[in-house]
């Protein structure tokens, strides 16, 4: 068994995870960091990537949504690799609540949000696939945030002021001494391997699976996951975030993101036991499409590339859990308070938007628990890759043999590590994803510096895959550069390529229909009739 002592354990690695530990490395504290899947592979992977003005909640919670503006504008500064500053609409449709309009504009002044009013005719412009009927429309500072690249570059940083992360390594029970937890017990399941690391606190930052974690210490935490469903278009249909100016319902949202577009949400109480593998349901689909064609008609003729859903991190602070006192805000439990289990820490709830703030809060009452005094400091550095603003890619200029195109997308993903990802070779300028212009030496670099374990990371780290062909043209060239660049062997490749072909699957199954299922038959032949994938068996 090995064995490891730290100061500070964080369990889970999504943005909330990855934002305590690098919040602990900036204060000098020492820490590890515990995933059992990839970093951002919970609903920190699998939402809308909204960088919410704060107005989708102006109307109902005034204190998210002054939370929100808050963060936006930190992260427009700390982040801006991952951020693409769009903007945002919020549009009436004839048969909406005219008095909405009025509400929204008054909890954006409350909040501090800044909300224009403009012609419909404005709007038309700047979205002409919008529905010509809107009689009402709003500009908010909306933009969009990469969830995947966020969580990794909170990362690097971290580790690179001297913290551990272990990926793949899941936490199977709390180690205690009477009330007080002590540390973990993991498992690193590509080495399978037990581990046990020690500690002085610990960070329950599991989302929607705290529950299990604090199971483990005798705890018992409330919660109703809560599953939200979306599906992606397989281009950009709009330039700027769509709000539907209503009530928050199904199917009222549209954000760009990257090279595509998607259609959000549902929102469905699940059981507990169904959190690690949510599916998609057909009602769910037929409900996006039926609402987000009342906001871009155009989406009928449009092509479905994939459905996906996350699940909720819903935490209900008292012991009733029928729903009527859930809280969408930030969870902050300091167990010892709560329970008299000592050096415990829970933080849950709150938003992609909210995880700087809600690290600072886990980290600040850790560090009075270490008895240590050291200010937060997330707010002013910079994350590794937004250290410097370079307006747009004309400033690289030294890549000769490259296109501009394949550098400014890798500087879109990697922003200023886009030096350090295209220097090293040329013989890694090699295009290995058209559809999101993927070099060799960028999957290099997700393998070597990014914590990317496997093929489905990859995809995480690059957006390998991601695009129009779902990984039809690119997939088995992946594979390829795996095995060149990591000790990965021949036969491990291929399982690996299985692994990613299932993974993408997945997501395409619940539109398949159209084009999507014509896409889907090409696939099919390259990899079952070409490569005979399909006669594989996994050892
Ligand atoms: C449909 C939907 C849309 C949303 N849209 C937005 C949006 O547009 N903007 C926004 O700001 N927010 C949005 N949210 C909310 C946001 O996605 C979440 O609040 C946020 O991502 C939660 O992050 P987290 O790190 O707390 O949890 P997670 O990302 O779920 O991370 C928890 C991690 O813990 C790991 N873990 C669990 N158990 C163990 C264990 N035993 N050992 C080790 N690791 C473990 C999991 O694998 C997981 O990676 C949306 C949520 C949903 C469901």
């Amino acid at each position: 068994m090995n064995r490891l002592e730290t100061d500070v354990i964080v369990i889970g690695g999504g943005a909330t995870g990855a934002g305590v530990l690098r919040d602990l490395a900036l204060r000098g504290v020492k820490a590890v960091l515990i995933e059992k899947n990839d970093l951002a592979s919970g609903t920190t992977g699998r939402n809308h990537g909204l960088l919410h003005s704060g107005a989708r909640y102006a109307v109902k919670d005034k204190e998210s949504a002054s939370e929100c503006i808050r963060e936006n504008r930190i992260l427009k500064k700390i982040a801006f690799h991952c951020i693409e500053d769009t903007g945002g609409l919020f549009v009436t449709l004839p048969e909406d609540d005219p008095g909405y309009h009025l509400r929204l504009i008054k909890g954006c002044a409350d909040a501090g949000i800044k909300c224009e009013v403009i012609e419909p005719e404005k709007a038309l412009q700047i979205e002409p696939n919008l529905n010509r009927t809107i009689v009402n429309a709003l500009k908010v500072p909306d933009g969009t945030i990469d969830p995947f690249r966020l969580a990794a570059s909170n990362v690097i940083d971290a580790t690179g002021r001297g913290a551990m992360v272990f990926t793949h390594t899941k936490v199977e029970h709390l180690i205690y001494n009477q009330t007080t937890i002590t540390g973990v017990r993991c498992f690193d399941k590509l080495n399978k391997k037990s581990l046990e690391i020690f500690g002085n606190v610990i960070i329950n930052a599991t989302g929607a699976w705290s529950r299990d974690i604090c199971e483990s210490a005798g705890i018992n935490l409330n919660m109703l996951p809560s599953k939200g469903s979306m599906v992606i278009i397989d281009y950009r249909i709009n330039n700027v975030v769509i709000n539907r100016c209503r009530k928050p319902s199904d199917g009222d949202i549209f954000v760009p993101g990257d090279t595509v577009s998607l259609i959000g949400t549902t929102s469905k109480t699940i059981p507990h036991n169904k959190l690690d593998d949510p599916v998609v349901d057909d009602d769910e689909i037929k409900v996006l499409l039926e609402g987000g064609k009342k906001l871009i008609p155009n989406i009928s003729k449009a092509r479905l590339l994939r459905a996906y859903c996350g699940i909720r991190p819903l935490v209900s602070i008292s012991e009733d859990a029928d729903g009527r006192d859930i809280s969408r805000g930030i969870v902050l439990i300091d167990h010892k308070k709560r329970d008299g289990v000592d050096n415990f820490i829970t933080i849950a709830g709150g938003k992609l938007m909210t995880y700087r703030l809600m690290a600072q809060m886990a980290v600040d009452l850790a560090l009075n628990k270490l008895n240590v005094s050291k200010k937060c400091k997330t707010h002013k550095v910079p994350l590794p890759g937004s250290e410097k603003k370079v307006p747009g890619h004309k400033k690289i200029k030294y890549f000769s043999g490259i296109s501009e195109s394949v550098v400014g997308s890798t500087h879109f993903r990697h922003g200023e590590r886009v030096h350090q990802i295209l220097k090293k070779d040329p013989k890694n300028y090699g295009l290995i994803c058209e559809c999101e212009m993927v070099t060799a030496g960028e999957i290099g670099y997700a393998f070597s510096d990014l914590y990317a374990k496997d093929l489905v990371d990859l995809r995480r780290r690059t957006r390998l895959g991601m695009g129009p062909c779902q990984g039809t043209l690119c997939a088995y060239r992946a594979a390829g550069v795996l095995s060149e660049c990591t000790d990965t062997d021949e036969d491990k490749a291929t399982e690996q390529l299985i692994d990613f072909l299932e993974e993408r699957w997945k997501g395409i199954k619940p539109v398949l229909c159209g084009d999507a299922l014509r896409e889907m038959e090409f696939t099919y032949w390259i990899y079952e009739g070409l490569f005979g994938l399909g006669g594989l068996v996994k050892s």
